[in-house]
Order: structure tokens, then C-alpha cells, then sequence
């Protein structure tokens, strides 16, 4: 069977102050869950304060990107063995704003998925489409060819190590939420794309759907069968509702 993931996406959001209380309540709650694993991915500056908050208990924790390349002159640029020194099991790779506001291609968000991997940390990668791709019909070539890079830069069994969420871009930030049934086809048509290099693989891969989560949907985006468990950004803001979605990946 596999594992269930529920990863908060904070994004530039947080301080101090809202940050200790958030992962106050996720320490103070996470012991109750059951087979599910709770992270959160926090911007870098944050990651001692969370550190010293989740140490010690079932919740882990991962950065939002990662350098491509390795220690040097990359002003700006944070490595993977900086994101391992802070603690970081996860890291969140290609999600759709670094494709479209930072420019990351599929090429580029291959060979952070291949660097995060050597540097010892479990990439998620981000795929998905727009809603014109959507419209027009072009969901499993965009998102085929966003697998397909990944595969390429870091062959298939890398994918034994490592998260893809599927998140439809048209439903990021937006409130709309695709169906369970329109994720769950987006999740197998990844799962069988995969399955056609290696099978084991493609059915132990962890995959989540990201795209307006909430505790109100959460619990039928996760009963669908290729979906095992959820990315969330917004929802990962707000202590109880976090919680709640996690606890709605719980298999019943
Ligand atoms: C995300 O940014 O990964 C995300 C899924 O955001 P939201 O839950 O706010 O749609």
C-alpha cells in the first residue's frame, strides 16, 4: 500500500510571530494522525525557526526550490545540501509559478529534481496544465511532456524516491477545484506513463493533487484511487484547516 503525504505550501507567506503559532498547532496535532505524513515547505529563512518547532515530532519539512547547480557563484541560489543542514526531507520542484513567473522550463525543473535527489533531499514535482491547454485538449501532452523530462534527466527509478503532485494550473489560488474524477484521470493518465518504463515504480509512487484543497473537498479528492494525498497552499496557512485536510488523508 502506499504512503500518504499531505505537504502545506506556504509560499512567500509567514512571520515570525504567525509562524510559531501555526507550527505550534501542527506539532501539538500531528502525533494523532494516522499513516499519513505531514510537511510543510517554508521560505528559507524560515527553516530553523521551523526546525526548532517540528523537531522531535511526526511532521517534517522541505524548502519550495532548489538550486540546479551545486556550492559556487550563483548569487542567490540555495543549494540542496544547505536545504539537508536545516533539516529538510522534502522540496517542492517545477511548481507552476516558477514555470511561469521564473521562467523554469521542463528541462530546468528536471535538473533540480536530479540535484535535490544527489543532494539527499525527496523532491515533489510539480505538473499541470493551463486552462487554455485544458480547453484545448492538450492536458496529456503538456503534462506528458513534463514527466517525460523528468525521466529523462534522472531515469525512472529516481521516481522510487521521490513525489509528483499533479496541479492543474487553473486551479492554483483560484477556488476552483478540478472534480475528483477529473483529478483521479490526470493522476492515472502520470501513473500509467510511468508505468510504461517500470511498473513497481509507477504503483508505489506517491502522488498528490494540488489545486484549491480544503478540508470541505479534501476527503473525496483523496478516496479517488490514484490519489495519495494533497499539496496545499492557501489552505496550509490556516493551523486548523491544514490539520484537517491531513486528517482527511487518513485511510478509513
Ligand atoms: C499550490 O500553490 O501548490 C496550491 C495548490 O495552492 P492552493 O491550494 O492555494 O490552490
Amino acid at each position: 500500500m502506499r504512503g500518504r503525504l499531505v505537504a502545506g505550501n506556504w509560499k512567500s507567506n509567514g512571520n515570525l510571530a504567525a509562524n510559531e503559532k501555526l507550527l505550534g498547532y501542527v506539532r501539538a496535532n500531528v502525533a494523532g494522525l494516522q499513516g499519513v505524513m505531514c510537511a510543510v515547505c517554508v521560505p528559507y529563512p524560515y527553516l530553523d525557526q521551523t526546525r526548532q518547532a517540528l523537531a522531535g515530532s511526526a511532521a517534517v519539512w522541505g524548502g519550495q526550490d532548489v538550486s540546479q547547480f551545486g556550492a559556487g557563484a550563483y548569487t542567490g541560489a540555495v543549494t540542496g545540501g544547505m536545504l539537508r543542514e536545516f533539516g529538510c526531507r522534502y522540496v517542492i520542484v517545477g511548481h507552476s509559478e516558477r514555470r511561469s513567473i521564473f521562467g523554469e522550463s521542463n528541462a530546468v525543473v528536471a535538473a533540480k529534481f536530479a540535484v535535490a535527489l544527489q543532494e539527499g533531499l525527496t523532491p515533489i514535482v510539480c505538473v499541470g496544465e493551463t486552462l487554455q491547454e485544458r480547453e484545448t485538449g492538450a492536458m496529456e501532452q503538456v503534462v506528458g511532456a513534463q514527466v517525460d523530462a523528468v525521466l529523462a534527466a534522472a531515469g525512472v527509478a529516481a521516481l522510487g524516491s521521490a513525489g509528483v503532485a499533479y496541479e492543474p494550473v487553473w486551479a492554483i489560488g483560484t477556488g476552483k477545484t478540478a472534480t475528483p474524477d477529473e483529478a483521479q484521470a490526470a493522476h492515472a493518465f502520470i501513473r500509467a506513463r510511468i508505468a510504461a518504463r517500470d511498473a513497481a515504480i509507477a504503483a508505489k509512487l506517491v502522488m498528490l493533487y494540488g489545486g484549491s484543497v480544503k478540508a470541505a473537498n479534501a476527503g473525496q479528492l483523496f478516496s479517488m484511487p490514484d490519489i495519495d494525498g494533497g499539496l496545499i497552499g492557501g489552505a496550509a496557512l490556516v493551523a486548523e484547516e491544514f490539520m484537517a485536510i491531513c486528517r482527511a488523508a487518513e485511510r478509513r
